[in-house]
Order: C-alpha cells, then structure tokens, then sequence
C-alpha cells in the first residue's frame, strides 16, 4: 500500500505542450478521434507503460523499427477510418522475424490502399497476462466516469465492470478494483497475481489525465495486460470534444435559513374563496399557525381569512424574508419581478403551467431567471406546492394539511403529492420536520435543500424523490458530506425510457442513464430506495431508532414462519442471529414453555404474553452478543402489547416489529408507531431495516452520535 502511495504522488504532470501538439493536429485534421500511436505517446509522458507508438509508412520502415525494438512485434493499421482494428484486418501479432515483417507489412498496405491510412504502427509483442479494460465516458448530468474491469471475454461476455463519478480517491480506486467479480483473478490464484499496486497508479492517473482535459469525451484502454510486475497498455483510444465543455463551476452555497425559518412571509394570490389554492396555502399557513409574520396580498380583498390583506407588495412596510407567488402563469413574471423589487429574499413560485407545458413555458421560466439573476434573488419552483417547516409551523403546502407533529425527517421531493395527499396518511405514523417541493427547480434545486438538511438540527434523517438531478457533481459532492452525518434514502423516478418519458411531461425533465445513477448514489453514500413505501419503511426505522451496535439480532415470534422468514432476510444482508450467553439461556429457559427448543429465534408459538415479551427482551438488553432486536406481535392481540413496550429500558439497542397484515389493526399500530416502534407488515422489511441501518453505521463513522444519544434516551 505504501508503494503506492508514493507512486501516486510522484507521478509525472501531464504534459500541456503534447497534448496541445496532439490535440491541434486532431483538429486541423478535423479529426475528434485520436489515434493508437498518439495515444499511447500522450500516455508514455505520464510514465504509463506502453507497447509503444512508432509508425511506418513503408514495409522498410516497419523492418527498421522492429530491428531496433527487437522481435516479436505486433503491425497495426494506423487511420482514422478504422477504430476497430482487428475487426477489418489491421492488427497482425506475434511476427518473428524481418521477413514476416516485411510481407505483412505489404499485405497489409494492399489490404488498405483505399483507405486513409497514416501508416502501419509497429510495436512490442506483449506477453501475456491478465487483461483488464479501463475506460471513460462522459455522463451528460454526473461528468466523466471512470470504468474498471476485467478485459477480453469478461467484459464483452459477462460485464463484470464498475464505474465511478470523477474524481476519486485511492480508497476509491481500491474498492473499485476488490468489487469486480473477477477481483480473485487480480489478486491470485494458483501462483498467478496482478501488480495491484501499480494497477492503481495506472487507474489514478488516468483519472487525472481526463480531470485535466476535460476535452476528453471518451477513453479507451483496451486491454491493459497486466503482470506480478508491472503492466502495459496495449491499445488505447481517445475522442475529444470539438468544442471544450468545461465543468460546471461550484455553485456558491446560499444560506437557506431564513428560507426555511423566515420572520415574514407575503403570498401573492391569497383568497378568501374556499376552493381556490390562494385559499388553501394561506389557510395552511393561519392553522398551522406559522410562526412568520403573514400578509396576504389580493387587489380585491380587504380581509383573508381574517388577516388583514394587501393591495399589492409596495403596501407592506415589512421585509419579507419569503414571498409565495401563486398567480396565474402568464402573470407570474410581473409578480416576480414585483417580489425581486420589493427586496423579498426568497421566492417560492407555486404557479404551474411552466416548462412541464413545453416550449412556451420554458420561454417563460427562463424569463424568470433572467428577472432573478437580475436582482440576485433566489426562487423555488415553479409548479412546486411549497415548503413546510413543522417547526417554525410553516405550512405552504397547495393542498389543506391537518396538524402535522414535529419531527426529525427531511424530505425533498420533485412532486406536490408529497406535501399534501402522502402527507396526509404518513403523518400517522411519522413525524416530519420540513418538507420541500422543488417542481421545476429553474433555480433552487435538490442540491441547495439537501445542503439545508445536512446543517439543520431539527433534521436527522432526509429523504429525497427525485425524477431528475440537475447538477450531478455538485449533488456528489454535497451528499457526500450530508450522508457522513445523515442516513440519506433517495427514490429516484425515471429508471426506464417508458417512465423517462412519464417524466418529461410531468416535470419537463430527462432523467438520467440509471446505472450511473445507481454509482452516484453509492458513491455518494446515499441509501436507494426501490419505491415510496420503501424509501418511508426505512427513514421510520432511521428515524425512531438508534443503530444497532453489532449485527447480531434476537429474533422473537409468536410464530414459525415468520421468524424464519425475517432470519433468512438477516443472513443475505450481512446479519446473523445473536447466541445469548450461557446464563442467559438459563434465564430464558426459566420463562419460556416447555416445548419450545430454539432461543433464537425465541418462537412462542402463539402463547406470547407482554409479560413474558418484556422479560425476553430485558434478557437480550443485557446480551454482549445482541445488537438489535425484531419482534413479531400477534395482530389479534396487539393492543396489550404497547405499554410493556413502551416500560422496557433497550439501552440504545434499536427493535423493530413487525405485525402482519397491520393494515387491520391500525388504531394499535398507529399507537406504537407515536411511542417510537417502527411497524412493518412482513419481517423481512423488519429485517431490512436492521441491515441497513447497521450498514450505514459501519460506513459511517461517530459522526451522527448526537443523533444516536439522543434517540437512546
Ligand atoms: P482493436 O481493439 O482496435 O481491435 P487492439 O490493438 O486492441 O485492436 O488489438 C486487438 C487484440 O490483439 C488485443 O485485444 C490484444 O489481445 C491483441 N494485441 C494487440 N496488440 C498487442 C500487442 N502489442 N501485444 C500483444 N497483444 C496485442
Ligand atoms: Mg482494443
């Protein structure tokens, strides 16, 4: 390891002159695609071992490299017509002698005679080795991403690649190679091994080399033979941009507290109608409360809802920290500019009919930002249904919410449903702390919410709908940060071209290729979730309890099946059942009925009690060997469970339960559920929960322990 540390470092700087002299010659040649020769000449300046990049115009010239290279050598056809050398017959291996030089060099130079050729490249005969394939390609929402994997058959036949959004670390680089399937090939077996070492270094400076250039559009490295000592790359393609597109710049981070927690908010197009939103988002904020100051702007009223109301912005002598626009789209411009002018400091724009219409409302929404950019202001949506903070009692939401506990969940969401409807039924069973529709984002987007999130202490736990992600690195880079603190559990929409094409008409969006999704969200230590139910069955686990300190579990049931179902769940996800020490069992024993044989999982096989419940618990409390436990409860029976529950001290080991077809058996669930006991209707998800919070924790380090001394009591 310590090798490759300092290879790392003294790597050579790439050099500028070549890659100009390279690239410009490219160009005038109106060339995108770079030749094998140069290449490798480009690779070779950053000491990246190659087989080298001479070429010959004439059979001579061919004999006179080889001579001096030394045989065997390999001839390949140089051109920019023929990307796929083998494929048409330009790659002639293993040549012995002068001879077989010579005559596959003139073969080779009839062969090709109508095409554009610049020559035969004659290079060093490899010996073989492993091959490995080491690629970049360029993601149009996440940049380059770098590919690794095992080449030859492996790659074309069994795929076995993985990828990474650029830059990354040596840590990186390193899990990068291990999770391959084919890993074992690199790293031995009967006597044969890979330089992993220097694999690295190859795999870091390649990374670099495309960091610098951001010209470089895709990369090949095709195969890259490598030995116990050393590698060398064999073939090698570059295609660069005609024009440069440099990355995006960091996007400065705007301080979003007073968005979140503002003192005065000003809603332009309250009414007083019932039906109208104007009526339900100013009805939102009175009942709820809201802890900002609240003035409600409509030229034809006097009064809304009892406060009283303005003709217009220019009225109000306050400042108004969030100004919600909710006026017909073709009036929206005006009202922003209205809101810029007025020194508002944030705008939520609530107004549909924009971008997700098409061209005219795009027209119209980049009008807007123009009009933002303009003032410096910075605006939510629009078609978005507003933030909620439960605790600032702030609620913009379009649709009518009723009361709303304060909670430590953060939810970004591309989708109004989730403000209201969803809402609405989750609120039973979990408490949010705020909520933020994004809709359009033509300004504010995922990225500046979840940064909020990541530093806001009434937060512990984020979830995030997304059907498309606007500024992929920087989303990387801040979730990076945000999940080292925060479990963060995204569901991302748009996974398939048919649900691509959902999204575009719902929020005029393309979403993303969903395997680089899929790297950008692991990467970034963000928990995937497969859909709603899902994503929310894990933030409640998140939510209400602690991690589990190890992965051993007591699973305890009134029936079989069950635990058995929730056990093989715990073993294909990296946990296992805990073995209770000796005088332990004895005390379990002691309670347990006769018949019963296993202690893990404890089966009371329809005979379990509160009491008895209570005490199982109590004695996997005090278990060195139990991290956690799940509970399956007797649906019929649930209610007597709660207050035994409720009395036990867990000494910061979570527990789930699970009550099938709780669906049935809500009023008991829902009162559970407000004590702190995540409820699942199959052990599985109970046993899923358990996994991924354990998971989190041993990626994660001690950073969220306020978190977790908190939810311990
Ligand atoms: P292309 O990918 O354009 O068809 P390559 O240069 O990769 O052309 O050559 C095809 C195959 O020939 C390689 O995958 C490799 O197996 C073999 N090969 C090419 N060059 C060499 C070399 N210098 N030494 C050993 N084997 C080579
Ligand atoms: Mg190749």
């Amino acid at each position: 390891m310590e090798t490759a540390t300092h290879a790392l470092h003294t790597s050579s700087e790439p050099s500028y002159n070549l890659w100009d002299e390279i690239v410009g010659e490219a160009r005038a040649e109106k060339r995108t695609y770079l030749l094998e020769p140069e290449c490798k000449r480009l690779l070779e300046e950053l000491n990246i071992q190659t087989t080298g990049y001479e070429v010959a115009r004439t059979a001579q010239e061919a004999v006179a490299i080889s001579e001096n290279i030394g045989y065997p050598v390999v001839l390949k056809i140089v051109s920019e017509e023929v990307v796929h050398k083998s494929d048409s017959g330009g790659v002639r291996l293993n040549l012995p002698d002068a001879a077989s030089v010579r005559s596959a060099s003139i073969d080779m130079l009839e062969a090709f005679k109508d095409v554009n050729i610049k020559g035969i490249s004659v290079q060093t005969m490899a010996k073989p080795g492993t091959e490995v394939i080491i690629g970049v390609t360029r993601d149009p929402i996440f940049g380059p991403v770098l590919m690794f994997g095992l080449g030859g058959i492996f790659v074309e036949v069994m795929k076995d690649v993985t990828f990474r959004i650029l830059p990354i670390d040596e840590q990186e680089i390193d899990t990068m190679i291990q999770e391959i399937k084919g890993y074992p090939l690199l790293r031995g077996y009967r006597g044969h091994s890979v330089d992993l070492d220097s694999l690295k270094t190859l795999l870091h400076k390649i990374s670099r080399l495309v960091m610098e250039h951001p010209q470089i559009r895709e990369l090949d490295l095709n195969p890259v033979i490598c030995y116990p000592d050393g590698y060398v790359v064999v073939d090698a393609r570059i295609f660069v941009d005609s024009k440069v597109s440099s990355l995006p710049a960091a996007q400065k981070r705007t301080d979003f507290h007073d968005f979140f927690y503002p003192k005065s908010i000003a809603l332009i197009g309250a009414s007083d109608t019932k039906g109208k939103l104007g009526y339900n988002v100013f009805n939102n904020l009175v009942n709820h409360h809201c802890k900002a100051r609240l003035y409600p702007i409509n030229p034809k009223c006097d009064v809304i809802q009892g406060v009283k109301a303005y003709k217009s912005l220019t009225e109000i002598e306050d400042s108004i920290d969030v100004a919600i626009v909710l006026v017909p789209a073709s009036a929206t411009p005006a009202a922003v500019e209205e809101c810029c002018r007025k020194g508002a400091k944030h705008i939520v724009i609530e107004s549909a009919g924009f971008a997700e219409l098409g061209e005219e409302g795009r027209r119209a929404q980049e009008q807007i930002k123009g009009v933002l950019k303009k003032y410096g202001c910075r605006a939510l949506g629009p078609n978005c249904a507003g933030v909620i903070n439960t605790h600032h009692n702030m609620v913009q939401s379009i649709g009518i919410v009723k009361e709303l506990g304060k909670g430590n969940i953060g939810l970004i969401a591309q989708a109004g449903v989730y403000a209201a409807g969803i809402l609405w039924g989750l609120r039973h069973i979990m408490d949010f702390g705020i909520v933020a529709t994004i809709g359009n984002k033509l300004d504010i987007n995922e990225t500046d919410i979840l940064h909020h999130l990541g530093n806001d202490d009434n937060i512990d736990v984020i979830c995030m709908y997304l059907e498309d992600i606007s500024s992929g690195r920087r989303f990387v880079e801040v979730a990076k940060e945000v999940t080292r603190k925060k479990p963060t559990i995204i569901l991302k929409s748009g996974r398939t071209d048919a649900g691509k094409k959902a999204v575009m008409s719902h929020t005029a969006s393309l979403a993303g290729d969903d395997t680089i999704n899929d790297i950008a969200f692991r990467q970034s230590g963000i928990i995937r979730a497969r859909n709603n139910d899902h994503m929310f069955d894990l933030a409640r686990a998140f939510a209400k309890q602690p991690i589990p300190a190890n992965n051993g579990v007591l699973v305890i049931t009134y029936t079989g099946s069950l635990g058995v179902a929730a056990t093989d769940t715990l073993y294909l996800n990296g946990m296992r059942l805990g073995e209770l020490e000796p005088e332990l069992k004895t005390r379990l024993r002691e309670i347990l009925p006769g018949y019963v044989q296993s202690l893990n999982p404890v089966d009371y096989s329809f005979t379990m009690n509160a009491a008895e419940l209570r005490k199982t618990i109590e004695i996997g409390v005090d278990s060195a060997d139990i991290g956690s436990f799940i509970v399956v409860c007797q649906t019929e029976i649930l209610d007597t469970f709660t207050s035994e529950l409720q009395q036990i001290d867990y000494k910061g080991k979570p527990i789930m339960t699970c009550v099938p077809c709780k669906e049935f058996a809500m009023d008991a669930v829902v009162r559970l559920e407000k004590l702190g006991f995540p409820v699942y209707s199959n052990p599985e998800m109970a046993a899923e929960a358990l996994s991924v919070m354990y998971r989190y924790g041993t990626t994660k380090e001690a950073q969220f322990s306020a978190v977790q001394q908190k939810k311990a009591g």
